[in-house]
């Protein structure tokens, strides 16, 4: 029986992400389909809502996954996690427990969950490693997604050790690419701000750019993200979580994000920073020694590369791209 590998949050960005890898990596390869045979489901919502146990059950009767990568959350940028602690904290709490029981129930051989770097604390010592998910509240701006996520690293844990299930984690830091939600509002900074920057030039407005620029983030391309999911499904045996990042070095400040979009927009008219609108955490930075332990050769797809191809795609695909404007063709 070949196995079959469920991906929750199917349709999101990181999602898409994993279905391009598996569709252009060749079978065999380190980051392709094992065997041609394999069963890949891409989840959306629209097959059921992950918040209802029934539905989540039915969802599993129905594929018999012998593999999860949980995908599917309450996601947003800073300024949707602001407005929405409780709806964070309670949607992705009744997503994990759902996904994981329902893993449990079926006897899936493994479950790769999806954490995020906001996880971690506000106060903490530099760089940031996998020991230190629980030491410490995580910054105030989006502590119902942190909290609801770090559980996830504890659900694991007491999974393993009362029913033996193999279920752990991945970390990733800021994710971007193709199928993200380039919403101008709801979003996070690089889907916004290209979505943002795109209509400076078309209406010749100015472009700007909320808080001080000053705020350090690593960002990592959602293609490069799901060769690291693929590797981590087959290779990676720990039940701790594991941080899916670029290197330190290559952290950047929101200015310099905002400084690539407009070279890759080819964006001239005014550009500016509104001062009144929050920073979120100064800092995140989160080493990656861990997993370059692991995969030591491992090419991270250059950022302002990886950031041309997404505007590139937003572009061609604007039409049906989450942009959160309603379009005639929808
Ligand atoms: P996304 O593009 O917003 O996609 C979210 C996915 O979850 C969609 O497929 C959505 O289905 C599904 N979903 C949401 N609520 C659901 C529900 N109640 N029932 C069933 N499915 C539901 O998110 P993403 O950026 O790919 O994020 C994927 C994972 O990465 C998440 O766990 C997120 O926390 C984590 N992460 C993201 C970032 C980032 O910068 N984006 C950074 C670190 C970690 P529909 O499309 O049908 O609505
Ligand atoms: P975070 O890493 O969880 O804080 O997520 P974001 O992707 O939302 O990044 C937030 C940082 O980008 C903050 O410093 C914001 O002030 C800054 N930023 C600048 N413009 C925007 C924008 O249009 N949307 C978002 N989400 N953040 C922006």
């Amino acid at each position: 029986m070949p196995n079959v590998y469920l991906v929750t949050g199917g349709t999101g960005l990181v999602g898409q992400g994993l279905a391009h890898t598996l569709a252009t990596e060749p079978v065999g390869s380190r980051f392709g389909k094992a065997t041609e045979d394999e069963e890949w489901h891409f989840l959306s919502s629209k097959e059921g809502d992950l918040r209802d146990l029934k539905e989540t059950m039915a969802i599993f009767d129905k594929y018999k996954p012998t593999h999860v990568i949980h995908l599917a959350a309450l996601v947003g940028g800073l300024f949707r996690n602001m407005k929405y602690k409780l709806t964070f904290l309670r949607d992705n709490c009744l997503i994990n427990d759902n996904v994981l029981w329902a893993a449990k129930e079926h006897g899936c051989v493994k479950v790769i969950s999806c954490l995020s770097t906001c996880v971690f604390p506000d106060k903490v010592t530099y760089p940031i490693d996998e020991s230190h998910v629980h030491q410490g509240p995580p910054h105030e701006s989006n502590f119902g997604y942190a909290h609801g996520k770090r559980l996830v690293d504890v659900y694991n844990h007491a999974y393993n050790e009362e029913f033996g299930c193999n279920f752990t984690s991945a970390i990733p830091t800021n994710i971007f690419g193709p199928y993200d939600n380039y919403d101008l509002e709801d979003s996070h900074v690089i889907p916004g701000l290209v979505h943002k920057c795109l209509l400076a030039k078309k209406n010749g407005t100015p472009f700007i750019v909320s808080g001080t620029g000053k705020p350090l983030r690593q960002f990592i391309y959602s293609r490069d993200l799901a060769k690291l999911f693929l590797w981590q499904l087959r290779e990676y045996n720990e039940i701790d979580p594991i941080i899916l990042s670029v290197g330190e070095k290559d952290e950047v400040s929101i200015k310099q994000v905002a400084d690539a979009i407009v070279k890759a927009v080819g964006f001239e008219g005014e550009y500016s920073f509104d001062t009144s609108k929050a920073d979120g955490q100064f800092k995140k930075t989160a080493s990656n020694e861990k997993l370059m332990k692991y995969l030591p050769d491992f090419q991270f797809t250059p950022f302002e590369e990886a950031l041309t191809e997404s505007v590139k795609w937003f572009v061609e695909n604007y039409d049906t791209a989450r942009t959160g404007i309603k379009k005639a063709s929808a």
